[in-house]
């Protein structure tokens, strides 16, 4: 017997309506937001994550996916979709189709993570990524458009975490002060935090670790070091939030911690999801596309987990039932013309069935049952012989006889 490999998850026919469900309410909200939607390659060169990442993250240091081609291409199955939509505005110059450029994705990812409730190696993202304005106000509607979702799923006491990390000016002098601070305790801090210390310092702040925790606790805050321009972005992403009556929550450890992202950063938590409580993260990127190999453009998105997203969300959804209507043939004679009508019944949008495997009438019903068939069409040797066949409504258990060329307009959906 061969298995699934370890951290990848089956979807299977019982579920997979609520993933059609969360899929579909995603591309309406996108169409009401004006977003299109984007498919890029499910895996891309190694050096694009590299880049588009950064090599002081978890994910390109531990987590990837990577491979050799049968031409020695190192190749990589992507990790998250911003890098590739990234590389994609690029190649195909979208900058034409009018700033600003709004897109989004929906699909499979892949991290060499260690696998747990919540946490897989093969999992799928919904995403977008605004191009073309620094204005806090796309900011706002990629937060608003992912609230917007996650209110439809239904799913309770989302928690919206807010900060800036600053940019290119303001940034380097919380970072040397970070470092000064951090170096004091350097013996205290986790095996990673030491050396995120070199590579990667901003990252300490949202060590999971309690003993970090207790040294990043008493410092100052990196809002006290922005630089009027973001301090301003900031203000006014608030602002604008409020005015989209959208609560958060001000969290000065959120961090990115690469150079390429900038002001603003984000995280969708919920309380009832135990360690792996987020649900969505996003933030501005005004140097990503740049350092991807394109024109400096302004950039901010997002992504959301799919698989933890319906864990909390659509908990009130109901199944649409799989059959409209089953046709039950009584006796051999019948079974032509019930073919008939199958084809006649689905050609009118109906979903409809009949038995393949030569069950008897009692069990051709308990299967109409089974599959919750809202009507029944009965088709009797007697009654076919005089043009008629039996309608059953299987809720209310009422019947009617009507004839073989009109029993349609019997059914009510
Ligand atoms: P990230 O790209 O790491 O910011 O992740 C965005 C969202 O994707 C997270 O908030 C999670 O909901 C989801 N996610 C990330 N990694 C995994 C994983 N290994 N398994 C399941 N969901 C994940």
């Amino acid at each position: 017997m061969i298995s699934r490999p370890k951290g990848t998850n089956d979807l299977l026919p019982e579920d997979i309506w609520r993933w059609h469900k969360l899929e579909e309410l995603i591309r309406k909200e996108c169409a009401l937001f004006n977003f299109h939607e984007i498919r890029t390659p499910v895996f891309e060169e190694t050096k694009l994550f590299q880049r588009g990442i950064g090599e002081g993250t978890d994910i390109v240091e531990k987590e990837m996916y990577t491979f050799l081609d049968k031409a020695e291409r190192s190749l990589t199955l992507r990790p998250e979709g911003t890098a590739s939509v990234v590389r994609a505005f690029i190649e195909n110059n979208l900058q034409e189709m009018g700033l600003p450029v709004k897109l989004y994705y929906l699909g499979p990812m892949f991290r060499y993570e260690k696998p747990q409730s919540g946490r897989y190696r093969q999992f799928h993202q919904f995403g977008v990524e605004c191009f073309g304005s620094p204005e806090p106000v796309l900011d706002a509607e990629v937060i608003l458009l992912a609230s917007e979702i996650y209110k439809k799923l239904g799913i309770k006491n989302v928690i919206i975490k807010l900060n800036s990390i600053g940019c290119q000016a303001c940034r380097p002098q919380y970072i040397a002060k970070l470092k000064d601070e951090l170096k004091k305790s350097k013996d205290s801090l986790c095996e990673d935090c030491v050396r995120r210390l070199d590579v990667n310092p901003l990252r300490v702040l949202d060590c999971k670790e309690e003993k970090c925790k207790a040294i990043t606790k008493s410092l100052p805050p990196i809002y006290d070091y922005l630089c009027p321009e973001c301090k301003e972005h900031f203000n006014k992403l608030k602002q604008i939030l409020n005015l989209f009556e959208l609560s958060y929550v001000e969290e000065p450890r959120l961090v990115r911690g690469l150079d390429y992202y900038t002001k603003t950063v984000f995280e969708f938590t919920v309380e009832n999801l135990g360690a792996q409580n987020a649900i969505g993260a996003g933030g501005r990127y005004d140097k990503l596309v740049e350092e991807v190999g394109g024109k400096p453009t302004y950039a901010v998105g997002f992504a959301m987990g799919i698989e933890r997203s319906l864990q909390v969300g659509g908990a009130l959804w109901q199944k649409e039932p799989d059959v409209d209507l089953y046709i039950i043939s009584i006796g051999d004679q019948t079974k032509e013309e019930a073919l008939r009508q199958l084809r006649l019944a689905r050609q009118k949008g109906l979903k409809t069935e009949l038995d393949t495997l030569n069950r008897s009438v009692k069990a051709q019903f308990k299967q109409a049952d089974k599959l919750k068939a809202k009507f029944c069409l009965i088709l009797g040797p007697d009654e076919l012989l005089q043009g008629q066949v039996k309608l059953k409504n299987m809720q209310s258990g009422e019947e009617l006889q009507l004839p073989l060329g009109d029993w349609l307009g019997g059914i009510i959906l």
